[in-house]
């Protein structure tokens, strides 16, 4: 069985099929479970929404750094409000983005927002999903002095070194793992997957974006999620059956509300 770490499947681009894909087409494909991120405030909206309607969705809830005008009084309320319901298992996606934004005015109000969202993460009692581009030293810095308070989370779409991606292993963080290990420039990240211990890796689509080769360009889905594990599988010498039960085991241990199949 799979277990999704990271979907979006509020996006637009599964309107046409959303139904069919969360009511049984992705259980059929032996995709157990799923946890639907948030990046907007209406797209945490939407994650609830989807995990209050379907048993096997979760809801992630939490404004991601593209977003951050979104955060505000009623936002942090609302989230407040929400994280206490069994469905919503994480404060996410959160973090720094400065692949757009350069301005360091900018930056710091990221910056803000972030760490605002992870007091309430070790508040509410939640794990945190965090999302990091060209950002590595910040949010290494900032981890590291939640990670002292005891929070605990994935880094997600993990794009850094192997020796970063060590140090998170070392503090008991997981690293998302998703399509680019498939990719031909996904060098980096293959160096990451053998470099960490399995026990720290966790499956991930990011959907509809990254789609996995062969797939590459299409829209992804948690369909693909078998190429990922293939991927890792192949790095690992292990079997395509033990990466998918061990990161599914590794989810479960992240995300304490969700209860396992096995
Ligand atoms: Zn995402």
């Amino acid at each position: 069985m799979i277990f999704e770490t990271h979907a979006h499947y509020d996006d637009e681009k599964f309107d046409a099929d959303r139904v069919e894909l969360l009511s049984h087409l992705l259980k059929e494909k032996n995709i157990d479970k799923i946890v639907n991120v948030g990046a907007s405030f209406r797209g945490c909206s939407d994650s609830y929404d989807l995990a209050q309607a379907y048993p096997s969705v979760y809801a992630a809830i939490g404004i991601h750094p593209e977003n951050i005008e979104d955060y505000t009084q009623e936002a942090e309320t609302w989230i407040r409000e929400k994280a206490v319901d069994p469905k919503v298992v994480a404060i996410g996606e959160i973090g720094y983005d400065y692949n757009w934004v350069k301005d360091p005015e900018e930056r710091k109000r990221q910056g803000q927002v972030f760490e605002r969202q992870m007091e309430l993460a070790i508040e509410l009692g939640l794990p945190v999903i965090i999302h990091s581009r060209d950002a590595a030293e910040d949010t290494f810095n900032t981890i590291v002095r939640y990670n002292e308070q005891g929070l605990k989370g994935i880094v997600h779409c993990y794009s850094y070194s192997k020796e970063l991606a060590i140090e998170y292993v070392k503090m008991g963080w997981l690293i998302g793992v998703g399509g680019v290990v498939t990719f031909k420039n996904g060098r980096k990240l293959r160096e990451t997957v053998e470099a960490i211990p399995m026990e720290s890796i966790v499956l991930e689509t990011d959907c509809p974006y990254m789609a996995p080769e062969p797939h590459r360009g299409e829209r992804n889905s948690s369909l693909f999620l078998p190429y990922v594990a293939k991927a890792i599988a192949e790095i690992k010498g292990l079997s395509v059956e033990e990466v998918e039960s061990i990161t599914y085991k590794n989810a479960l241990s992240l995300f304490k509300k969700v209860k396992g199949n096995n």
